[in-house]
């Protein structure tokens, strides 16, 4: 389950301090010393941990007094707050064009869940938002992706742009946005080629069909349960693509949750969905409160 080891030992280090009435510096130094290992330990990113440690202690030792809270919840109030804050505040929504089609391009290595999310994600515009989405098979590479998105469309019931492997994708993601203006599709979501590591052809490719095409979002999938690998993959595309949002896929099966905690930190872009299984309604929009939440207990 996500995040289950980090909850634990969380949940476990303020069983401590819950219901003291008085919290000494020692009492804030034991605690933030735990979380770091914690923390450490769930994998997140080293100077993440550093910068996260320095200002719970300096919330928590010069802390405002509030008279409905123990001084020991309201040490962990501080905490819960700016884990909120590090996995991105508020819950960021999907930028949408003032024309539609909105045009959403899914980038991310192969194997990271990107064909599946753009299933997930097609899905949700539909069912929570009353959207008509035009998926795009623009993996020339490989035949199978071609086929794996079609699949979906069929079990979605949702039309699939595709031209098989031997056109450009630059044209066929430029082809599948005037099939949607004809065809009144508000959304478009092109699902692009992936490959196993970050490489220079791939992002040559990628960096054209951005140029040319001008998404309203670009979001980068990574596999949760890779950790900081997801981490320096979030990293890389960011610097070449600018992407604007982060899909991070399995977290139903990352106990550890330190690229959850480590993404928005180093890369300034917020994780605006989380894949939680292998079925197409397991996508979930990502509010950072309620995963504090859950990580707090
Ligand atoms: P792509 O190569 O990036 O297009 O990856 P796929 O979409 O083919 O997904 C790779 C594998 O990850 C498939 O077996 C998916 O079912 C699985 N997968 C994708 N997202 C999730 C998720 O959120 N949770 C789980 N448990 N599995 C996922």
């Amino acid at each position: 389950m996500a995040f289950e080891g980090l909850a634990d030992r969380l949940q476990n280090t303020f069983q401590k301090i819950k219901g003291k009435g008085k919290v000494t510096e020692a009492d804030v130094k034991e605690m933030t010393r735990e979380v770091r290992l914690a923390l450490l330990e769930a994998d997140v990113n080293f100077k993440v941990v550093k910068d996260f440690i320095k200002r719970i202690k300096e919330r928590a030792v010069g802390q405002e007094v509030m008279q409905s809270l123990t001084p020991g919840q309201q040490v962990i109030k501080v905490v819960k707050e700016e884990l909120t804050d590090l996995m991105g505040g508020e819950q960021s929504k999907i930028a949408v064009a003032n024309r539609p089609p909105t045009v959403i391009m899914m980038v991310g290595l192969q194997g990271a869940g990107k064909t599946t999310t753009t299933g997930k994600l097609a899905n949700h515009l539909r069912k929570q938002h009353n959207r008509n989405p035009l998926l795009v098979a623009a993996d020339v590479y490989r035949p199978a992706a071609i086929n794996q998105l079609e699949t979906l469309g069929n079990q979605l019931d949702m039309p699939v742009f595709s031209k098989g492997t031997e056109a450009n994708p630059v044209d066929i993601a430029n082809e599948a946005i005037q099939q949607a203006k004809d065809n009144h599709n508000d959304y478009v979501i092109i699902d692009t080629a992936g490959r196993l590591h970050v490489d220079e052809h791939l992002m040559d490719e990628l960096q054209q069909i951005r140029q040319n095409v001008q998404p309203n979002e670009t979001f980068l999938v990574v596999d949760a349960m890779t950790g900081q690998d997801a981490v320096n993959v979030a990293e890389t595309f960011n610097e070449q693509l600018d992407v604007t949002g982060v899909v991070l896929t399995k977290l139903d099966g990352d106990t550890r949750g330190g690229a959850a905690l480590s993404i928005k930190a180093v890369t300034d872009k917020p994780i605006k969905f989380a894949g939680m299984g292998e079925k197409l309604d397991q996508l979930e929009p990502f509010y950072p409160d309620r995963m504090a939440q859950r990580i707090l207990g």
